[in-house]
């Protein structure tokens, strides 16, 4: 795959194209091309004219390299040219340090051509062969520091780009729905009843949890939507979570089109009713606007009463009766009125 990510259409698979490698490796590279023999002309008999030649070259050799690995940097986008899902999760956990590393990536390209066009020059003014050994070396020890000094985050980049290039393919145009809720309501049940294909499971970046990914096609309306699963992320209280976790989380907002969010209403389950809803409440701040569907899920085998109760406790949270949904995922029931309502939403929006 060449040329820039938009091409691509999915922004982890071209990430996979980007191969970063460390400093070390450059500095190596950079000190054996300079070691290696150079082979001029024998015409040229000066012992001078000869040993410029010879530092010109290597100089040149060495300086090749560098433009050679900053060159990475062009196919790498700066933030403000990614989807909104990955920028938000780079500069929500680095800042500004994974563009300024860009900027800086540029910056040595021009900072070392220069430096190469100084010694270019005082080599060819110089008339001593001891003189042009030291300036040949004084060039490759300086631009080997400028690289060091101004490249030194390369290692955080290499892990954000690897990080970004392990997730699934996040195609822009197509619908996410995120499922949220509680461990063990039913989300993963869900998400395997829906789906055409086996879900895909991968790392969520920069966490050690992970991402589901399944694809419903709606063939009526010719609509395809990924419904992602995140177990451990949206299930439980912020307090288990250490803050990197958190900001990569909080960028979810981003990547949902629609959150679904499950609740398993019997007195017997694991987790009680204000468990429940106090998860919701936590979905709610990390999600921000984006609308949340809530469905009571496995009424299959809850109790009227326990249905009734669970309605009443939601209309508390703001959550009108007619607005949840009565699901069960295990046997299908509601499940595409459910994914129906969410569709004709998405579609009044787009
Ligand atoms: P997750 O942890 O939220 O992904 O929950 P799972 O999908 O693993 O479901 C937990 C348990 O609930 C499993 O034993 C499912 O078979 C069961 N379950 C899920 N949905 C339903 C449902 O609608 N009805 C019934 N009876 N059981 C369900």
């Amino acid at each position: 795959m060449n040329g820039s990510y938009k091409e691509s259409l999915c922004f982890s698979r071209y990430l996979r194209t980007i191969n970063i490698q460390d400093l070390e490796y450059l500095r190596n590279r950079v000190l054996s091309r300079y070691l290696e023999r150079v082979s001029i002309s024998t015409r040229v008999r000066d012992p001078i004219v000869r040993a410029r030649e010879i530092y010109s070259k290597k100089i040149l050799r060495c300086l090749n390299e560098v433009l050679n690995f900053v060159s990475l940097c062009e196919k790498m986008p700066l933030t403000s040219h990614m989807p909104i899902f990955y920028s938000e999760l780079i500069r929500s956990i680095y800042d500004d340090q994974y563009d300024n590393f860009l900027r800086e990536c540029r910056t040595v390209s021009a900072l070392v051509k220069k430096i190469y066009k100084d010694y270019k020059r005082r080599i060819f003014e110089t008339d001593n062969v001891e003189d042009l050994k030291r300036l040949s070396r004084e060039f490759v020890g300086r631009i080997i520091s400028i690289v060091k000094r101004r490249l030194r985050n390369i290692d955080l980049v290499k892990n954000i780009v690897i990080e970004l290039s392990k997730m699934p393919c996040l195609e822009e145009n197509i619908p996410k729905i995120v499922l949220t809720g509680m461990p063990q309501v039913g989300k993963s049940t869900f998400l395997s009843v829906v789906s055409r294909a086996k879900p895909e499971i991968s790392n969520y970046p920069f966490t050690t949890k992970s991402i589901i990914i399944g694809h419903y096609i709606d063939e009526k309306r010719n609509i395809r939507v990924m419904i992602l699963d995140t177990p451990g992320i949206l299930d439980r209280p912020v307090s288990d979570m250490n803050p990197i976790e958190l900001k990569a989380i909080y960028s979810l907002k981003y990547l949902a089109d629609a959150i679904i969010f499950l609740i398993d209403p019997r007195k017997n389950f694991y987790y009680t009713i204000d468990q429940q809803l106090k998860t919701l409440e936590f979905v709610q701040t990390i999600i921000g606007d984006r609308k949340i569907y809530v469905a009571i899920n496995k009424i299959d085998i809850a109790s009227e009463e326990e249905i009734k109760e669970i309605v009443e406790r939601l209309k508390d949270v703001g959550f009108k009766k007619e607005e949840v949904s009565m699901i069960s995922a295990l046997k299908r029931i509601g499940v595409n009125e459910l994914l129906n309502k969410i569709f004709q939403d998405l579609l009044k929006i787009r």
